[in-house]
């Protein structure tokens, strides 16, 4: 492909940056491009990260989907692709991953672009689960009963896995039926109200696309997986108002602790994007539901994609309180 461009197959962790439109210049300013930095200024203290690619607040969906396609299309060539968005509630996670229906994100293009291309190829069976990480609780949003809390095991030796137990994988034959799963699956994601917006979503949400290849009786079939990830907000507990249970408020606790899990768990990813960025011989998978789900996904031979959300109207909105952006965005 062209130069800058994704993907590098081997062991891959890109760090991509969108602004969000209407973040005033004083707070944020970008150069937008490969190779593109992002200045932050909190308390009159400039930062400035560079990142693999900025896209600037006047980016439209297809650009970004643009950039990340190649390595969604490799999915097809067996290889596994983890794609994040990360940063702060408000800051266009959500937007960016799935968008609103009149101008659709990352995943409904995704899913698109994967069934044209097996359409005009090979045919491939593809698979699809979704769950939701809240509080280190992962939960089958496609289960048929209610949501349970699913227990997260090793797999057998040697073959690297983990195993989620009872978590649903449904074969999708078609685009439209994938597209009515992926509405039941949002429809129940767990959300709640914070300081900092009315429906923050307060959990992770992960949907797997497992594509194989029809092959010929008894040769070995390689699949490839896709993980588009839509990450908690990355606040810090006080920011969103949660420094401790405020008094007279029932639900404080829970809000407390869905802060500092959430916390633990992108703390966790970031520890292991620096350890596999940095070829650290040891990887923390095991510090987080998260991490330990995504361990297959982000070893040798794959590739991660991190969608980093920056801005919004108000300085709680900036990324520079964000810990774990530093070691992953600066370099
Ligand atoms: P998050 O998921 O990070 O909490 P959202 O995706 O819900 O944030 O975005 C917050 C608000 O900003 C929403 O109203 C969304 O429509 C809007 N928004 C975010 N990014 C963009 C964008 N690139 N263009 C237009 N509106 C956006
Ligand atoms: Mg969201």
């Amino acid at each position: 492909g062209c130069p800058g461009r994704l993907p590098e197959l081997k062991g891959n962790i890109r760090v991509l940056c969108r602004l969000r439109p209407g973040t005033p210049s004083s707070l944020v300013s970008v150069e937008p491009g490969p190779g593109g930095t992002v200045t932050t200024c909190y308390r009159g203290r400039h930062r400035r990260f560079r990142l693999d690619w900025v896209f600037p607040p006047d980016a439209s969906q297809e650009e970004v989907f643009r950039e990340l396609e190649p390595a969604v299309l490799s999915c097809l060539r067996g290889y596994s692709v983890c794609i994040f968005t990360y940063g702060q509630t408000g800051t266009g996670k959500t937007y960016s991953m799935e968008g609103p229906p009149d101008d659709p994100g990352i995943a409904p293009r995704a899913l698109q672009s994967l069934f044209r291309e097996m359409g005009a190829g090979r045919p491939h069976r593809v698979t699809l689960s979704m769950v939701e990480i809240y509080n280190e609780a992962v939960r089958d949003l496609l289960a048929p009963g209610p949501p349970e809390r699913l227990a997260v095991r090793q797999g057998p030796e040697g073959q690297g896995g983990i195993q989620v137990a009872g978590l649903t994988h449904w074969d999708v034959p078609n685009l439209e039926t994938l597209h009515q799963m992926l509405r039941l699956g949002r429809s129940n994601r767990a959300t709640a109200a914070t300081a900092m917006n009315q429906r923050s979503s307060r959990s992770h949400a992960l949907v797997t696309l497992t594509l194989r290849a029809a092959s010929p009786p008894r040769a070995p079939s390689t699949a490839g997986t896709l993980h588009l990830v839509d990450l908690a907000g990355s606040e810090r507990a006080r920011k969103a108002g949660e420094a401790g249970p405020p008094r007279g408020d029932p639900d404080g606790a829970r809000r407390l602790r869905e802060a500092q899990t959430i916390n633990r768990s992108l703390l966790a990813l970031g520890g292991v994007m620096a350890a596999l960025r940095a070829h650290r011989p040891h990887v923390p998978f095991r510090d987080s539901q998260l991490t330990r789900l995504l361990q297959p996904a982000l070893g040798p031979g794959t590739t991660a994609v991190l969608l980093l959300q920056v801005g919004a109207g108000a300085a709680q909105a900036l990324p520079t309180r964000a810990r774990p952006s530093a070691p992953l965005a600066r370099r």
